[in-house]
Parts: structure tokens; C-alpha cells; sequence
């Protein structure tokens, strides 16, 4: 199997017919249409072989995986991600393993309708790179709009994919396991809150390199202080099971989940977890925006354990 025929098999069937392109896959470059004053959003992540997945992933789970995380970006935008395109590097060409690849990429990014429009396939230690485009809303997510007063939101559940981290290249000993490794391996970019929060969330940031950390991202570019309650992030039944007492810390400072953290003005507070919970998404209020810089994490007792937190990070 050569190059093309490669291409032609695995990736070309991911490449959907549509109006708004021109040309996809199988020319030197791709030629997309772009809506009238649309405002073009980009994002790029790159998965590398015993760096951001153990050298023995599943092809399935690495091919989702690299599509949920770019997708996340886009979402932490407000954005609508519309075409994909692929920097494939691989050691061997087996085909098993490509079909199970692109299944499992096909599996992120058909329901967010994405077409992969493109791409390079070179030899060489496994590393997978995919870049998303999409269309920007009228007014983006964006890092740098906390203001002083603002709630602070979460989605989903927060600290399974760390508690994950421990499990992983290991077989689920149970169910809860086999929930946070599928968490891990399979996270669910919210694409739909995304949009919903365009023009209503103040700001957003997804949860990647763990709540504290990318709050801190929020809080600098925003120029204020954020406040989380500990006690109030929201723990999976699994990951309280799995972790016991350690889990609000996994939940504070785990990377991996890719859930949105979001800002709103209190007054719209109960419209947007309202709006969340009618797209099947439940949103935590988990603590407030003040004026100063930095992050603080409170436990129960009112200690600050941020910086203890922020230090728990991966590398
Ligand atoms: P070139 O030599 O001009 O860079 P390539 O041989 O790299 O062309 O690619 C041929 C066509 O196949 C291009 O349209 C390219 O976008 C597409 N392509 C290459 N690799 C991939 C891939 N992994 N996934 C999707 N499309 C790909
Ligand atoms: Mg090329």
C-alpha cells in the first residue's frame, strides 16, 4: 500500500461532498468557501507517542482523541468547526491499525460536521497532528472578558481524566475505571454550550491543563482574580468511588476533561444553566470573578490551596 492508495482508502472517504468546497482531498491544496463576512477560526493540536498518549493507544481512541481536543477549542470559542485537515506521521502503514484510526476520527468529527478536506502522510515515529477550521459567532468566547461580579461555571464533571492517568495502559478493574479511562480516552467536546454561550458568557477557557492553571489563563487576560470553592466542583460518582478524598484535588488541578469553564454576569446566571440543561449539559457554579490577579482555591475550611494545586501540574 503506497501513499495515495492509502490516503484513498482511509482518510478520502472522510471527506464529505459539500457546497462549500471547492476542491478536498487529492489536489495540492485544498480550496474552501468561506461565508460572506464570516470570521475564520483556527485551531491546531498535535498528539505525539509517549507524550500526549502512551505509545500503545488505541488507534480508535488516539484518532477521537485528537479530533475531541481541537474540537474543544473551537467550542471554548463559541465556534462552528467545518473542515479538518491531517499531518499523519507513522512508522508503518498497517492497515488495521489505519482503519481503526480513521473510524475513530470519523467518529469525532462527523456528528460535529466536520470534512477533512486534506492532509500529509510522512514516515516516521507516530505523531498525529489534525487542524480545524471553522466559523467564529458574532461575538467569540474569548479569555480576556471575565469582569469583577461574574459567576464562575463549569460543565460536566471535572477530574475523571486525571484520576484516568493513573489507569492507563492497565485493563478497567472495574466499572468506575472503565468510565474515567473512557473519559480520558474519549472526552466530549461541548460544542453545543459553546455556541449557546456566545454573546452571553463573558469569557472561556477550556479545561485542558486542569481547572486551576486554565482558570489562571482567564483571570491574566481578563486582569482580575478568580475565587473557586473547592467543595463545589462537581465529582463524578466514579471518580469520588476511585479517589476518595483526593478527588476535589484531581478535580482542581487534573488536566484532561475538556469541559468548558465559563464567566456570566449574575444576572444571567440561571438562564444559561437553565439553557445548558435543555442541551443535556449540566453547568456547576463554582465560584466567583473579584477584583486583584491570580487564582484561590478555597477548601472547607477557608484555606487558600491554589498555589499547592497549580503545582500538581503534568510536567
Ligand atoms: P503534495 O505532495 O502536493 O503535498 P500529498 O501527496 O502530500 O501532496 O497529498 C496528496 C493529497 O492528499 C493532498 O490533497 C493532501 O491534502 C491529501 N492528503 C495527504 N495526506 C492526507 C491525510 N493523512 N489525510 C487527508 N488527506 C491527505
Ligand atoms: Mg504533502
Amino acid at each position: 500500500m503506497d501513499e495515495f492508495d492509502l490516503i484513498a482508502r482511509y482518510f478520502a472517504p472522510l471527506a464529505a461532498r459539500a457546497d462549500d468546497i471547492v476542491l478536498g482531498i487529492g489536489d495540492d491544496a485544498a480550496l474552501l468557501r468561506t461565508p460572506p463576512g464570516a470570521t475564520l477560526a483556527v485551531a491546531v493540536d498535535t498528539l505525539v507517542a509517549g507524550v500526549h498518549v502512551p505509545h500503545d493507544c488505541a488507534p480508535a481512541a488516539l484518532g477521537y482523541r485528537v479530533a475531541a481536543v481541537n474540537l474543544s477549542d473551537l467550542a471554548a470559542m463559541g465556534a462552528r468547526p467545518r473542515f479538518a485537515t491531517l499531518a499523519l506521521t507513522l512508522e508503518t502503514a498497517a492497515a488495521a491499525w489505519l482503519e481503526a484510526f480513521a473510524a475513530g476520527l470519523a467518529s469525532a468529527l462527523a456528528p460535529a460536521g466536520v470534512a477533512l478536506v486534506g492532509g500529509d502522510t510522512t514516515r516516521g515515529p507516530l505523531c498525529v497532528t489534525l487542524q480545524l477550521l471553522g466559523w467564529a459567532p458574532e461575538v467569540p468566547l474569548r479569555r480576556d472578558g471575565a469582569r469583577v461580579g461574574d459567576h464562575v461555571l463549569v460543565s460536566g464533571t471535572l477530574g475523571d481524566a486525571r484520576a484516568a492517568l493513573d489507569l492507563l495502559g492497565q485493563a478497567a478493574a472495574d466499572a468506575d475505571q472503565a468510565w474515567l479511562l473512557e473519559r480520558y480516552y474519549r472526552p466530549t467536546p461541548r460544542l453545543a454550550l459553546g455556541q449557546a454561550l456566545a454573546g452571553l458568557a463573558h469569557a472561556a477557557i477550556d479545561v485542558s491543563d486542569g481547572l486551576v492553571a486554565d482558570l489562571g489563563h482567564v483571570a491574566r487576560a481578563s486582569g482580575v482574580a478568580i475565587d473557586v470553592e473547592l467543595e463545589r466542583l462537581p465529582l463524578s460518582p466514579a471518580l469520588r468511588r476511585h479517589a476518595g478524598d483526593g478527588a476535589a484535588r484531581c478535580a482542581a488541578a487534573g488536566g484532561d476533561d475538556y469541559e468548558l469553564a465559563f464567566t456570566v454576569a449574575a444576572a444571567d446566571r440561571g438562564r444559561v444553566i437553565e439553557q445548558a440543561a435543555a442541551l443535556g449539559v449540566t453547568v456547576t457554579d463554582v465560584g466567583r470573578v473579584v477584583a486583584g490577579a491570580g487564582v484561590r482555591c478555597r477548601d472547607a475550611d477557608g484555606r487558600d490551596q491554589a498555589a499547592e494545586l497549580a503545582g500538581y501540574r503534568h510536567f
